[in-house]
């Protein structure tokens, strides 16, 4: 009978002959109580990403990353404590899973949220002021500076909070009027505005890219 280290060893080298053979296409769920979800499927499975609706912690259970769709978070966060998401969506990000919240979702992933006061998951250090932007900015399509592509990024507001202020652990990825409207803290990326509502792929495909930055990680390490 092998001992331990060999066995470990067998079981890596079955992995990676696994991986090379067969690359597994990242599962992504997406909440879908209510709001936008099929957008960010559509946008997803574009890319080539494989989407997975979440309602259950056992639909939760076989994702790789998770969306956090726009809507109204009131009522997604009363779900979510019903169901016992809530819970399980904070142990799934401590875990180094990849969660990407537009709007509403950025709203349940802030540490603060203001006007008015509301729980949430407490995943990115922000502070939110929900429907802050001014009547004429409530709904509509501007543009904005990223890094992440040359050239100014579409974005969508519906609605959607202001990012008051951030953590030292935050990277501003996109700003609209000098706020932050794309910030990412490790794991963890949240957007104001509706990327999946516009034609442009690119914030997908950075959540695509962080995905496979944390499978590798974990992998890595067992
Ligand atoms: N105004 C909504 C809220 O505060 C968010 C709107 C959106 O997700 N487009 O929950």
């Amino acid at each position: 009978m092998p001992c331990l280290s060999e066995f470990d060893r067998f079981r890596k080298t079955i992995r990676s002959i696994q991986k090379i053979s067969m690359p597994r296409v990242p599962k992504i769920g997406i909440l879908a109580i209510q709001g936008d979800f099929a957008a960010h499927a559509a946008m997803l499975e574009s890319l080539g990403a494989e989407t997975l609706e979440v309602r259950t912690l056992a639909d939760l259970a076989k994702c790789d990353g998770l969306v956090l769709p726009g809507g109204e978070s009131t009522t997604q966060l009363q779900f979510l404590q019903e169901e016992g998401l809530f819970e399980a969506i904070r142990k799934f990000a401590e875990d180094e899973h990849p969660v990407f919240g537009t709007c509403a979702g950025a709203i349940l992933l802030a540490t603060h949220v203001k006007n008015p006061p509301q729980d949430s998951l407490g995943l990115l250090d922000i502070t939110v002021l929900r429907n802050a932007y001014g009547r004429q900015l409530a709904s509509d399509v501007f543009f904005g500076p990223t890094k992440l592509k040359s050239g100014p990024m579409e974005m969508v507001f519906i609605r959607g909070p202001i990012i008051d202020s951030v953590g030292h652990g935050i990277e501003v990825l996109a700003e609209y009027a000098g706020k932050p409207a794309l910030v990412q803290e490790n794991n963890v990326l949240a957007a104001t505005f509706h990327p999946e509502l516009t034609e442009d792929p690119t914030v997908h495909q950075h959540f695509l890219a962080l995905i496979e930055e944390c499978a590798a990680k974990s992998s890595a390490t067992t």
